[in-house]
């Protein structure tokens, strides 16, 4: 549902096991005061696929 996000976030990464991309499940992992760390796992085997930090949006009257 949300949106702003969207060029941030890896809807497929390459995973070694399938040996193709595949679609990852973004998981949220851990809540840091200027950021979220979001883990990406692969929905077909569950490997992990890696890790991102995502700065959390500034706060502006920005939204319509
Ligand atoms: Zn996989």
């Amino acid at each position: 549902m949300q949106r702003q996000f969207e060029e941030l976030r890896a809807s497929e990464l390459y995973c070694p096991r399938c040996r193709t991309a595949q679609p990852v499940r973004e998981k949220l992992l851990l809540v840091l005061p200027h950021a979220e760390l979001h883990d990406y796992q692969c929905t077909i085997c569950g490997e992990s696929l890696g890790s991102r930090e995502v700065k959390a949006p500034p706060v502006m009257a920005a939204r319509r």
